[in-house]
């Protein structure tokens, strides 16, 4: 029998669904997730010692590919030195400096462990430092899963059709409006009712978690201006597009100043790093210079703040998010060329080193044309690739990344496999 499920069933006598986070468990896709025993460049390999092209790239984290020798070496050098003291370190200086020169709009930064707890903390200060409670969040955005955010959240909960969580109690749902993504006029129309109870408004600059989706001409200038007027506080949330769609994350790419900033994935560089920052006037109401409070045993780790200073300096080589565009550019192109080819309604678009692929005739620029696509023939998709050892995202609403590890013959490799599983879902039509 595999391993993989032989592990799988195992796993859910001990954890729920046999997973520690919910869109691993293969459920809207079907079959059993490969239980992975490890990882090197572009490749993971599962408990039958398969190999796999990787297109999660540990949901993004791996820009430079997995296990890249400088990163375990940072991070074996570290662990010789302790594993957490609780105290200040150099290294942690080093990676807010490192952050505030790669993103000017962090004038004092916060590290902590997880996109979710950055984002909650950067919510709690907004609320703090404006007074008020309100928060506008748009439909499909995913934030991490603190309860305030966890209303129309994107991704996991998409992937189950569930709107909302359980467990989350009114007065705090009241709280989050959620409008609809790439709508400013609903979003000026919601300001002009109330705009002056909301504390913040938290965008992903580029939507990640309902699949990918672009900003709209206008739609983050339109918010930033809203803000302005309003007080409020704008929060880009780049925990995934951070350093993953350019050098200095969207925000860099698209030349708006955001008045917060929560990071994750990249920074971290496959361990537990993320981080809260922007403007000081802001920031100096955390604890303990002000009265928003905030902590973390771990936060700032030695040794996971080790993985991520070596992964952004792999980063700042010179030609390293050109030749990563180009790799995920020749990817998204050549998948779409052979969907054509194959007669099945496909489309396709990336930024950097992260892609969204859609079974639909044009790229989706909201959440209902998300919703729309098909989703059946990209759950057979996903399974002819991963039965042909290429490992997408077990979802149809999860965008993709490509790693500065994935070479042309991976890509060469991906796409004639593609190909066959376009003629595949054509004949089956
Ligand atoms: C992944 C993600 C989060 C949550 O980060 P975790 O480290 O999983 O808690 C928050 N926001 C966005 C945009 C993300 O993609």
């Amino acid at each position: 029998m595999s391993k993989n499920i032989a592990l799988f069933d195992r796993a859910q006598k001990s954890i729920p669904a046999g997973v520690n986070s919910p869109v691993r468990a293969f459920r809207s896709v079907g079959g059993t997730p490969r239980f992975i025993q490890r990882a090197q460049g572009a490749y993971v390999w599962d408990a039958n010692g398969k190999r796999y092209i990787d297109f999660v790239g540990s949901w993004g984290t791996a820009i430079v590919g997995h296990a890249h020798p400088d990163v375990i070496q940072a991070v074996t050098l570290a662990a010789k030195k302790g594993l957490s003291f609780g105290m200040p370190t150099e290294d942690e200086v080093e990676l807010a400096e490192v952050l505030r020169r790669r993103l000017p709009s962090l004038e004092l930064v916060r590290l902590v462990s997880s996109g979710t707890e950055a984002t909650m903390s950067a919510l709690r200060l907004a609320r703090g430092f404006t007074g008020r409670n309100k928060i506008v969040k748009f439909e499909g955005c995913y934030h991490g899963h603190g309860d305030s955010l966890l209303v129309k959240a994107g991704s996991g909960m998409l992937t189950f059709g569930k709107p909302s969580s359980a467990g989350i109690p009114e007065g705090v749902a009241n709280e989050t409006i959620v409008l609809p993504y790439n709508d400013i006029d609903a979003a000026r129309a919601m300001f002009d009712q109330c705009g002056r109870d909301i504390a913040a408004v938290i965008v992903e600059p580029i939507a990640g978690n309902m699949n990918m989706v672009k900003p709209k001409a206008g739609f983050l200038q339109g918010l930033r201006q809203l803000c302005d007027t309003f007080g409020t506080v704008l929060i880009f949330d780049e925990v995934m597009t951070g350093f993953r769609v350019h050098p200095h994350c969207a925000q860099g790419l698209y030349k708006i100043t955001p008045d917060l900033t929560t990071l994750g994935k990249v920074i971290g560089g496959g361990m537990p790093v993320a981080a809260f920052g922007g403007k000081k006037e802001i920031m100096r109401h955390i604890a303990p210079l002000g009265d928003v409070y905030q902590a973390g045993t771990l936060s700032g780790n030695p040794v996971a703040v080790a993985a991520g200073l070596a992964t952004l300096k792999l980063t700042e080589h010179a030609g390293f998010y050109e030749h990563l565009t180009a790799t995920t550019e020749g990817l998204v192109r050549g998948l779409t060329q052979v969907a054509k080819l194959a007669g099945v309604p496909f489309s396709a678009q990336c930024e950097g080193g992260m892609f969204g692929i859609y079974f639909s005739e044009s790229v989706p620029t909201s959440f209902e044309e998300i919703m729309a696509c098909n989703v059946a023939h990209f759950n057979r998709f996903f399974n002819l690739l991963l039965n042909q050892e290429i490992h997408f995202a077990p979802s149809a609403f999860e965008a993709g990344f490509v790693s500065a590890a994935h070479n042309e013959e991976d890509i060469a490799r991906t796409i004639t496999i593609a190909k066959a599983a376009f003629e595949k879902i054509k004949q089956e039509e």
